[in-house]
């Protein structure tokens, strides 16, 4: 029996910033090939995918699909490049369709989400000043809309070789891409080597809030599972031992929680002075992602009958539970 060829070539795209690289792959099987995300809308990612291409023999033209993790910027920057060179079927989560497409509605209701989250988790002028800069990123980030029609992986289970493993948490419409002859994994964001992924906080499609740190910690456990030999990540470098990695995130998630229980037992009542104390340093440079720790972790502790939250003049409290 001839084995099959399978092979992939990594485009990995440097950045000084603490994500180290961004990373996406071609993957050859049986002659067809897959592009698995889109990288950074970068001149130099677009000339690192065009130069290995050529170094391996391929042309835009044999490009059959491309596979979205998740919705993220870094993950799908080239697909209206590449779709200019070549009509590729783009295949994402059914979640990301609104969110690549920047469709007007969702992105209205979406700052409207967050208004009223930051004005009930007190974060005050912080909270004004980053809803102004969600409305300006509605008209600056317009050139990141997605202009080729996405086909949503909707009711398979698989695509081509690959089982399609849903991991929402970081993102709502995060996927997983698993090769179970190869025992390659490929996983966006869900799992990075020298960082932890944030489980950011979003609504779903009607508005409602998703506990995505909750989630993300299923979406981990599920990963611990899967018979995977090399991990192919977002960023950084590749990974080989998931199932450790994994146990150390879990971990960290119970450290943090107890961290932020102490907290309010010492009489911090709001995710927002919570923020403040925890992340001194980040908290006006990171905003959106330490609300996102602080609130994936308090809902974390209320799931876990830890504390509980009552509003006072429209701020939920919280406050440990006995
Ligand atoms: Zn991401």
């Amino acid at each position: 029996m001839i084995a099959k060829h399978c092979t992939v070539y990594p485009i990995i795209v440097p950045t000084p910033y603490n994500l180290k690289s961004f990373n996406f792959y071609l993957v050859e099987e049986a002659g067809s090939l897959s592009l698995i995300d889109a990288g950074v809308d970068t001149v130099d990612a677009w000339e690192l995918l065009r130069q290995t291409l050529t170094k391996h023999g391929f042309a835009f033209s044999d490009l059959k699909q491309i596979l979205v993790t998740h919705n993220h910027h870094d993950h799908i920057g080239l697909i209206n490049r590449i779709c200019a060179q070549q009509a590729v079927p783009v295949y994402a989560h059914a979640e990301a369709i609104p969110r690549m497409k920047r469709d007007p509605k969702f992105l209205t209701m979406r700052i409207k989400f967050f208004e009223q989250l930051y004005r009930e988790m007190g974060c005050g002028p912080m909270g004004e000043k980053q809803i102004e800069k969600l409305k300006e990123a509605v008209h600056n980030n317009q050139h990141q809309m997605i202009r080729t029609d996405i086909l949503p992986f909707t009711g398979s289970d698989s695509i081509g070789d690959f089982q399609i493993i849903e991991t929402p948490g970081h993102a709502p419409d995060h996927v997983s891409f698993f090769d179970p002859k190869k025992k390659w994994l490929f996983v966006g964001d869900h799992l990075i080597q020298h960082i932890s992924s944030n489980a950011i906080v979003e609504p779903d499609q009607q508005g409602q809030r998703i506990l995505t740190l909750i989630q993300y910690k299923e979406s981990l456990q599920k990963c611990l599972t899967i018979d995977a030999e090399i991990i192919f990540p977002g960023h950084g470098e590749l990974i080989r031992n998931h199932q450790e990695l994994i146990h150390r995130r879990l971990t960290r998630m119970d450290q943090k929680a107890e961290k932020m229980l102490e907290l309010l037992a010492s009489g911090l009542s709001t995710a927002n002075q919570l923020a403040q104390t925890l992340y001194k340093g980040k908290y006006e440079s990171e905003f959106s992602l330490v609300m996102s720790e602080i609130i994936g972790h308090l809902d974390y502790l209320e799931a876990n009958g830890r504390i509980q939250k009552d509003q006072k003049d429209g701020v939920w409290q919280y406050s440990p539970l006995n």
